[in-house]
């Protein structure tokens, strides 16, 4: 079974946090999400490397964000990153602080650790 893990921050506090996804024919099903220190982060090489596409679901055992328990997410129109998202129409990226529209698309690119 082909599973990673993407790194997310929260909207509400910044903070990291891991979401693990697992291969299910073209999509990709978030499974879990966990506490995550930064530096440990970038010391795992959470924020690396390999490009994965296509649709990302959340599935029910998927307990949301561990900051905020939103249990969606955006990508960043500018830095191309991942934040946690409650469904409100306007968001702000926890990363690069870019604020904007929510656009809904089917198919992201998201970058992932190799788990
Ligand atoms: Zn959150
Ligand atoms: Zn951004």
């Amino acid at each position: 079974m082909e599973a990673n893990v993407i790194m997310i921050k929260c909207q509400k506090n910044r903070r990291p946090f891991g979401a693990r996804i697992q291969k299910e024919g073209r999509d990709w099903l978030l499974t879990w999400a966990f506490d995550i220190d930064e530096r440990i982060a970038a010391k795992e090489g959470f924020e690396s490397q390999s490009t994965l596409k296509g649709s990302f679901i959340t599935t029910d055992e998927y307990p949301g964000c561990p900051h905020c328990g939103a249990r969606s997410f955006f990508t960043c129109g500018k830095c191309g990153k991942i934040t946690c998202w409650d469904g409100s129409d306007t968001t702000t990226c926890a990363w690069c602080g870019h604020t904007g529209k929510i656009q809904l698309v089917d198919e992201l690119e998201v970058k992932g650790g190799g788990f």
